[in-house]
């Protein structure tokens, strides 16, 4: 890996674990516990309901069983008593017709007694239809001939009425002095498809009873139409029938998932004295439908609250952190680029910001008013260094640069430039007669006096470099620096400072004069040089003495002079 490629991964890196990402980190911190444990909640309470439905549907199967049970129990007390009174009045010949008034009409499930012969045909009956009808095949009636007890048959279909039944026999001659018959009730299963639907009305539950064949002998009214017909048959039950319609266990529970991927939980028991069973399936799906429905809104609400949690610290990272340090750091830039009048505006940052927005804006306006200071600082320092401190006038730099400034000007204007170069006489002679002191003290007030002309002139006096001055004379030509040239002699004259070892007594001044028209090939140094040499030639002629330079006049006499 190159070093480039690395430092970009790096900061990615940096990036992701950057402060939106914190942030983005801590909202899941904070928001996912609380949903996982709705989650965890919920789960557990759709476990719970599970256990609970299998728990109630078990104890309800028990509790099917024993109700019917019951009935039998009364049926067998029917049986009983219906014997006992066809014996009795059978001795008198009325045995059919007190046993048929003698059925209880608060039995609703005893759908006939009926009395058969020893040849197992229907003698009497509470239902005539069926008079004469041969049960001699069934093992019930048998079964009571021989034992002379209480039979129950198993579950089966009555074909008097075509229903799923059980027939209850019971030998009349169990009784002292009865004949030898068999009374049979036929026990209607109505009421246990009746039963099923009071009991048992959850959704996605089924009840059947089945008898010993695995044939359905009652269920609730959605499914009567599989009333007769092998549990096999119907996809419902089908599990259970392999599973479990062999097992000889009187009660349980079974979980499976069926052929279309229903998942569901059987529980079954045993009808008690009989081979049927009655078993109750539920389908998970269905019953558990509003909890699934709950635990699928929590997922989803869990999947939501953390997209929101990772969005809202993602705009509030940007928003409120991310966004106010881009500002600053623009702020910064920007003073560093030397803009210092732009402020951070704490308006839009948030409360947390203020403090280092004003904090930057403190420092921008002290870093301004520092650098006021410096420019001015700079201002003074600039002056100082173009000003010569002894006579108070500009020094040569000051010179120099006002010459740049008015030769520019002059060439725009197309005006002449003059300048006089002025030399103190002797002045060497007057610093050792009179102490340098007192000449500095000379030189102060040539200053002055110069100072005085140039401002009346409009011109700009300067000290050249030890007792040498200067006059530039903007707009000035020849014979008018001529004429101030020789009131400077004058004035300086007449400051009679006394010089002793001169010949006028007196300081007295030497001035050269050169004027010109600049012209952009000329260079500014000529106009120096020959102000210069009018100076020279003015020393030459004595001293106290104006020379103009033949520099523009070159007609002048004054050449000769100078030369
Ligand atoms: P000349 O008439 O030919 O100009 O003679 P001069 O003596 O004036 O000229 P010279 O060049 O020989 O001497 C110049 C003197 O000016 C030498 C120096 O002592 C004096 N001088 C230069 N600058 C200063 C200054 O700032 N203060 C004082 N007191 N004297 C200065
Ligand atoms: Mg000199
Ligand atoms: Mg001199």
């Amino acid at each position: 890996m190159s070093i480039v490629s690395f430092g970009r991964s790096t900061s990615k890196l940096k990036a992701l674990v950057g402060i939106r990402a914190r942030l983005v980190l801590l909202a899941l911190i904070l928001v996912v516990p609380l949903m996982v444990d709705r989650v965890r909640v919920l789960e557990n309470t759709r476990a719970r309901q599970v256990e609970q439905a299998a728990s109630e549907l078990s104890e309800l199967a028990r509790h099917t069983a024993d109700a019917q049970r019951e009935i039998i129990s009364t049926v067998q007390a029917v049986l009983k008593s219906s014997a006992y009174i066809y014996a009795a009045a059978s001795q008198q010949g009325r045995g059919c017709a007190i046993m048929r008034a003698s059925l209880r009409v608060d039995l609703p499930w005893i759908r006939s007694l009926s009395i058969l012969g020893t040849d197992g045909k229907i003698q009497c009956s509470t239902a005539t239809n069926i008079l004469g009808l041969d049960l001699s095949d069934r093992n019930y009636f048998r079964h009571a001939l021989e034992s002379h007890e209480f039979v129950l048959s198993d579950y089966i279909f009555s074909r008097a009425a075509n229903l799923p039944t059980i027939i209850a026999a019971y030998p009349v001659s169990a009784v002292d002095g009865g004949p030898e018959a068999v009374i049979i009730a036929a026990v209607d299963l109505k009421w246990m498809s009746q039963l099923m639907t009071d009991r048992i009305s959850r959704a996605g539950v089924s009840v059947f009873l089945i008898d010993s064949m695995g044939v359905i002998l009652a269920a609730r009214p959605e499914h009567q139409d599989s009333i007769g017909l092998p549990l096999k048959d119907t996809s419902l039950l089908e599990a259970v029938a392999h599973r479990e319609i062999n097992l000889n266990r009187e009660s349980g529970s079974i979980s499976f998932e069926s052929a279309d991927g229903e998942k569901k939980a059987v529980s079954f028991a045993r009808v008690a004295g009989t081979k049927a069973r009655l078993i109750v399936s539920i389908n998970e799906a269905k019953m558990l439908g509003d909890i699934d429905r709950d635990i699928l809104t929590a997922y989803i609400q869990l999947g939501l609250v953390g997209l929101l949690a990772l969005l809202g610290a993602w705009i509030a990272g940007e928003r409120l952190i991310i966004r106010p340090i881009r500002a600053m750091t623009d702020i910064a830039n920007r003073f560093g680029r030397g803009d210092l009048t732009v402020r951070a505006s704490n308006a839009n940052m948030p409360y947390e910001f203020a403090p280092l927005a004003r904090a930057f804006n403190m420092m921008a306006s002290q870093l301004a008013a520092r650098e006021r200071e410096m420019v001015a600082a700079n201002d003074r320092l600039t002056v100082i260094a173009s000003v010569d401190m002894v006579s108070g006038l500009a020094n040569r730099r000051g010179l120099q640069s006002r010459l740049e400034f008015e030769w520019m000007k002059a060439l725009q204007t197309e005006t002449s430039l003059s300048l006089m170069m002025i030399d103190v006489d002797h002045f060497k002679l007057f610093n050792d007669t009179y102490g340098h002191p007192e000449g500095d003290a000379c030189l102060s007030r040539i200053g002055e006096t110069l100072s005085a002309i140039a401002n009346e002139v409009s011109g700009f006096a300067a000290r050249y470099g030890g007792e040498e001055f200067c006059l530039l004379l903007p707009n000035s030509d020849a014979s008018g620096a001529m004429s101030i040239g020789e009131r400077v002699r004058a004035q300086v004259e007449q400051l009679a400072i006394p010089h002793s070892m001169s010949a006028a007594k007196v300081i007295t001044v030497s001035v050269g004069v050169a004027s010109i028209s600049p012209s952009e090939a000329q260079p500014q140094n000529d106009l120096l040089e020959a102000a210069d040499a009018a100076l020279y030639a003015a020393k030459r002629r004595g001293r106290n003495t104006v020379i103009e330079h033949a520099l523009i006049r070159a007609t002048d006499q004054v050449i000769s002079l100078a030369s």
